[in-house]
């Protein structure tokens, strides 16, 4: 098991960060770690020298109503995974020490790749996650970033991000990690009652349905998609698209290569998203 390094405020995060081996990889979570985050480190393990694992509830992308509050907070644990892991150091700052004069007047802006589907039903939100993934890559000097594509819409745009500004990083993507039964792993299913986590299959299961005609075309994906959900009116769904994964357009009838088919769905009183990159035209 790894000599963890735990560092707090910016003097002991730079201190940690002097002794790490390049190349550094980092990992960034909200906390309340579970394995698609281990599969994170895992992934960073293979090709990085050193993993630094990031853990902060930025309040910047929380809009009002959202679940900062009740968000789970679990260090302890998260630290143990880590060091499992083999992690070598954990960030794990408080809001001051991120935003030392408040909210930052400064942000990045997501632009209008920021405004579609998670930012339509999130305002801000993403501008908050670029402005903090930004601040965390030039905190941690990293020279590979790790994200889970679990969040496919993060993923782009922070590769989006790193291209249009020029910021000095490699963004790895790593597959999304599910529950034997499909269920896509994410620190707000401990939101779920028993119930709800039934409803919630529906999801993947959707996903899965839409994976199994790409064959077909994009009618036939969204189709089998729609069929699946209406047959669980628990799930109250925000969205369900099949997009281009460059543009998050929805692609044509006659579109052929890779899509993603996203959903995101309300069950109970928790909000889950998921989703599958698709090749369509092809089994
Ligand atoms: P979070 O702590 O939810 O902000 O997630 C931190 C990172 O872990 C992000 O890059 C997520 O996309 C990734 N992640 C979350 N859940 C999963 C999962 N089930 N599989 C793979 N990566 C994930």
């Amino acid at each position: 098991m790894s000599d963890l390094v735990v560092a707090r405020t910016r003097a002991e995060l730079d201190a940690a960060r002097a002794e790490l081996e390049g190349p550094v990889a980092v990992v960034m979570t909200m906390g309340a770690l579970h394995r698609g985050h281990a599969s994170l480190v895992r992934a960073a393990r293979e090709r990085a020298r050193s993993v630094l694992v990031t853990v902060f509830l930025n309040p910047l992308q929380f809009g009002r109503g959202e679940d900062l509050a009740r968000y789970p907070r679990t260090l302890d644990d998260d630290l143990r995974l880590c060091r499992e892991e083999g992690v070598d150091a954990v960030f794990a700052p408080g809001p001051d020490v991120v935003y030392p004069d408040g909210e930052p007047g400064i942000r990045v802006s997501a632009g209008d790749l920021g405004a579609v589907l998670e930012g339509a039903s999130r305002p801000g939100h993403f501008d908050g996650v670029l402005t903090v993934v930004c601040k965390l890559l030039q905190l941690t000097r990293a020279d590979q970033a790790y994200f889970g594509q679990k969040d496919a819409q993060q993923l782009l745009l922070v590769r989006r991000m790193v291209r249009d500004l020029d910021l000095p990083v490699e963004v790895v993507a790593v597959p999304t990690v599910r529950e034997a039964d499909g269920l896509a792993l994410s620190s707000r299913n401990t939101y779920l009652t028993p119930f709800d986590r039934e409803v919630a299959l529906a999801l993947s299961r959707s996903l899965r349905a839409g994976a199994e005609v790409a064959a077909e075309g994009p009618s036939a994906v969204r189709r089998a998609a729609r069929d699946v959900l209406r047959a669980e009116p628990g799930a109250r769904v925000d969205y369900l698209v099949l997009v281009d994964p460059v543009t998050l357009e929805d692609v044509p009838e006659h579109h052929r290569g890779e899509a993603l088919l996203a959903v995101a769905a309300k069950v109970g009183s928790t909000r889950l998203i998921d989703n599958v990159p698709l090749v369509i035209g092809s089994a």
